[in-house]
């Protein structure tokens, strides 16, 4: 059985992750750790992997805090930087188990990942690219970690293949043509009723290929949680990690 424990067990997230984790067959609860309990309660005694889920601004500490205590990481909370990821490796150097890792997927949903990997696959064989993400109306950031990063991976794949740069007459800078990620185009929709979803549209002269990822509930996080704890619980992955796509053999 695998000791998963729970940071931020209280949230709409850490809650799933729970209920998910007493469903599997190979897992069990250690911890469950809120904002008022002491992440200290979490060791390498207790839990072989833990999972945190709570604010961008608790997500660093709690994660350099549970190496320190000898304990491998699974993290969903969003918001992670350059520097901070440096910081997580250079707690990983020191920390007191050989074989420690930390996994962080900026997007747990197998639909999102794969969306992100064909859209790379693609980009390279289209004149134009643009990424349209559309989230609920409470979601503070825009545009989308997730559409960001497709950004970047088709803008990587079009330089690797040489493509041209994407043809576009609009003169400066006009709002309504989104954000320019990488040189892509990104553009945020916030409507009621929606949850996350993302459409990547690639258009050549005459013809139009549209990859669409809809994640309707916090459900479609859960298979990819599952499978990162197991993944890190294995010790075939020591260090720290980025990205979902690691562990799909894609
Ligand atoms: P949420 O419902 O607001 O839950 C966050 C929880 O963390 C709250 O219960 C909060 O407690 C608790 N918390 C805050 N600071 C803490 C600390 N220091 N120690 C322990 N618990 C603490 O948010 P959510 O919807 O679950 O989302 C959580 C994070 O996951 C966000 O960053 C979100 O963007 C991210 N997310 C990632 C994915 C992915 O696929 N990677 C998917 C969905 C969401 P209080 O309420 O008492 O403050």
């Amino acid at each position: 059985m695998i000791r998963v424990s729970v940071v931020g067990a209280q949230g709409r997230m850490g809650a799933s992750v729970v209920q998910a984790v007493e469903a599997a067959q190979d897992m069990q609860i250690a911890q469950k750790i809120t904002e008022n309990d002491d992440i200290a309660a979490v060791t390498a005694d207790n839990t072989d992997v833990a999972v945190e889920f709570t604010v961008p601004s608790a997500a660093l500490d709690n994660v350099l805090k549970l190496i320190a205590q000898g304990v491998s990481v699974v993290v969903g909370t969003t918001g992670w930087t350059d520097e901070k990821l440096d910081r997580v490796k250079a707690a990983l150097a020191d920390a007191p188990h050989q074989g420690q890792a930390v996994f962080i997927a900026p997007n747990f949903a197998i639909s999102a990942v794969l969306a992100d990997k064909f859209a790379a696959e693609a980009a390279k064989y289209f004149t134009s690219a643009e990424v349209i993400e559309l989230h609920h109306p409470n979601k503070v950031d825009a545009p989308s970690g997730t559409a960001i990063h497709t950004a970047h991976a088709i803008a990587a794949a079009r330089r690797e293949a040489g493509c041209a740069q994407m043809p576009d007459a609009t003169q400066g800078e006009v709002a309504s043509r989104g954000q320019s990620v990488d040189g892509v185009h990104v553009h945020a929709v916030r409507l009621q009723g929606l949850n996350a979803h993302e459409e990547v549209l690639l258009g050549n002269a005459g013809e139009q290929l549209v990859i669409r990822a809809d994640s309707f509930d916090r459900a479609s996080f859960m298979p990819g949680v599952l499978l990162a704890v197991r993944n890190v619980a294995s010790g075939e992955h020591p260090g720290l990690t980025v990205g979902l796509d690691t562990f799909l053999d894609l």
